[in-house]
């Protein structure tokens, strides 16, 4: 820094300050390190409103103790060309005609020749511990799905400042994301957790052997996604805590192993569905319909119908890994029979 002084005709002092850039660069990159260094003790940039491109990628909200943010993983359209029937059970007595998916898509004013799909991991930093619940599709050349990682940084969060990654269930959608396109752990720090159900169903050679071939690439993609994990990957088993305040309970049918979690934060509460109901457009209006990705369908269906009869009941705030971005809402009864959602409103501060 240079600091000049002149003597101007009234014999006032003025001083002129000269910051050369290269200090100014220094300054910032100083300013810039001490933030990095937050972000890794904290997992988080010092809070700010989110920008509007931040909007789309991800949101935060606070519950008592617990900071909780959806990421949005992917939107994807997995149907188009009206041929809408095709996302839907096939195997099973099933009712629904093209005309009847259609009306469902537009009660909700979305268009009625394509489904949409959302994705959205949630990570809750609860009594310091960053934890991540279900990891997105994974890297994807397309660029159609995968945007976990990009999204994460966009909210200030590093991928080896999670300490836990929880796991629902071994659909793809859910576990893809442990990986990085060269098969390296995306989270190199963190400690992984699984159904304990769900790992006995899914690692079992025999249901290998006799599930159907259309699903054999599924039990492969389970034994990819936790090769040579070791130590860092544990079992956990139903109603008891995983993290601080995050207590999972089965809601099977979906998966042998499906779970969802009740997070407890002082008074606020937190059900987090994973895949109860996929896009509530359809399929919480419809409990009766099924994703083709119901393993049983007619249990997932009684799973369905009792875990929204007591949400609803309960007024409870439920996060959905498919509701649409970022994922937070409450479940009203529609009638005797089906459900709908009532989006939770944005919280712009934090
Ligand atoms: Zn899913």
């Amino acid at each position: 820094m240079q600091v000049t002084e002149t003597l101007s005709q009234g014999l006032k002092r003025e001083f002129k300050v000269v910051i050369p850039a290269s200090d100014l660069a220094q300054r910032l990159d100083s300013q810039l390190a001490e933030m990095k260094e937050k972000v890794r003790i904290n997992g988080f940039r010092p809070g700010k409103v989110p920008t509007a491109h931040l909007r789309r990628v991800y949101g935060r909200s606070v519950m008592a103790e617990v900071l909780q943010t959806a990421i949005n993983e992917a939107n994807r359209k997995i149907v188009e060309d009206n041929n809408l029937k095709l996302a839907l059970e096939p195997k099973i007595d099933f009712p629904t005609d093209q005309a009847e998916v259609e009306a469902a898509l537009a009660v909700s004013h979305l268009p009625t020749d394509k489904m949409t799909v959302f994705f959205n991991p949630m990570m809750l930093n609860t009594s310091g511990k960053l934890v991540l619940i279900d990891t997105g599709n994974g890297p994807n050349p397309s660029g159609a799905v995968g945007q976990l990682m990009s999204n994460m940084n966009a909210a200030g969060v590093e991928a080896k400042a999670v300490d836990m990654v929880v796991i629902s269930h071994f659909h793809g959608d859910h576990i893809n994301g442990l990986r990085l396109a060269d098969s390296s752990l995306a989270f190199p720090n963190a400690e992984v957790k699984v159904p304990a159900a769900e790992w006995a169903f899914w690692m079992n050679d025999e249901n290998m052997a006799k599930a159907p071939d259309a699903m054999k690439g599924a039990f492969a993609n389970v034994r990819k996604a936790f090769d040579k994990m070791g130590d860092r990957l544990t079992q956990y088993e139903m109603d008891k805590d995983v993290a601080p305040g995050l207590t999972p309970f089965a809601t099977h049918g979906h998966t042998p192993g499906h779970t969802s979690f009740a997070l407890q934060s002082g008074k606020d509460r937190l059900i987090i569905q994973s895949d109860v109901t996929n896009n509530p457009a359809l399929f919480l209006r419809n409990p009766g319909w099924h994703v083709m990705y119901d393993m049983n369908p007619q249990q997932a269906e009684a799973t369905r119908r009792a875990f929204f009869d007591r949400a609803a009941a309960d007024k409870t705030l439920i996060a959905g890994f498919h509701y649409p971005f970022p994922s937070l809402g409450y479940v009203e009864k529609d009638g005797a029979n089906n459900f709908r959602l009532v989006p939770a409103t944005w919280q712009t501060k934090i």
